[in-house]
């Protein structure tokens, strides 16, 4: 089987993965994935940044897709794409946000929009584990609140979790794409391969 890595291509940073992950990876394919059959042909599926309420929507016609092939690919959600990984979306006061149904497979609660709006976006070089030093930058992002049962912290800034590994999948609350440095698409096609 080609080795295959796909975004989720109907909103968000759709060409910014899909141009990070060709840089990083040399002996594979990167595809757009725009319908459920494709799901099956690929080891990893990035789900992008972009707006939770609205990739949580196309997600619905992924669930059987993803619930029937998830455990035999690796899954990386960044910003909006970590939120809809979550089991618990959740407002600051702790309440559940119902704005989002996210897809419930990684022990992680999130929080929308934590570091404030677009005008507050930002960089931070942080040392992330398994992948080293790496500037991330944080648009609109998520915080992860809490990561429990298998879910292993791979990044913290300040007091809140940014990276989450569990089992075959992933949730940063940055985005990778947009930085040269391609070292965390680099540890993402690692858990992909495992997969292989
Ligand atoms: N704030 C956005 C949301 O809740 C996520 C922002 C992003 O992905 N850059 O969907």
């Amino acid at each position: 089987m080609t080795f295959r890595i796909g975004v989720l291509a109907y909103q968000g940073d759709v060409s910014e993965h899909l141009a990070a992950m060709r840089r990083a990876l040399s002996d594979g394919e990167v595809i757009p994935v725009r319908s459920p059959d494709q799901i099956e042909t690929i080891s990893g599926l990035v789900i992008p940044g972009g707006e939770s309420t609205a990739i949580s929507e196309v997600l619905e016609n992924f669930a059987t897709a993803i619930s029937d092939h998830g455990d035999s690919m690796a899954i990386w959600g960044t910003c909006a794409g970590a939120i809809t990984l979550s089991t618990e979306v959740i407002d600051p006061d702790g309440s559940i946000d119902r704005k989002v149904t996210p897809l419930r497979r990684m022990s992680i609660a999130t929080v929308r929009n934590y570091y404030g709006s677009q005008k507050d976006s930002f960089q931070v070089p942080l040392e992330l584990k398994g992948v080293g030093r790496f500037p991330a930058v944080f648009i609109r992002a998520p915080a992860i609140e809490r990561a429990w049962g298998d879910a292993e912290v791979l990044g913290s800034f300040d007091d809140k979790i940014i990276m989450v590994r569990e089992r075959n999948m992933l949730a940063t609350t940055f985005h990778p794409e947009l930085v040269t440095d391609t070292g965390v698409h680099d540890y993402f096609i690692g858990m992909a391969r495992e997969m292989m």
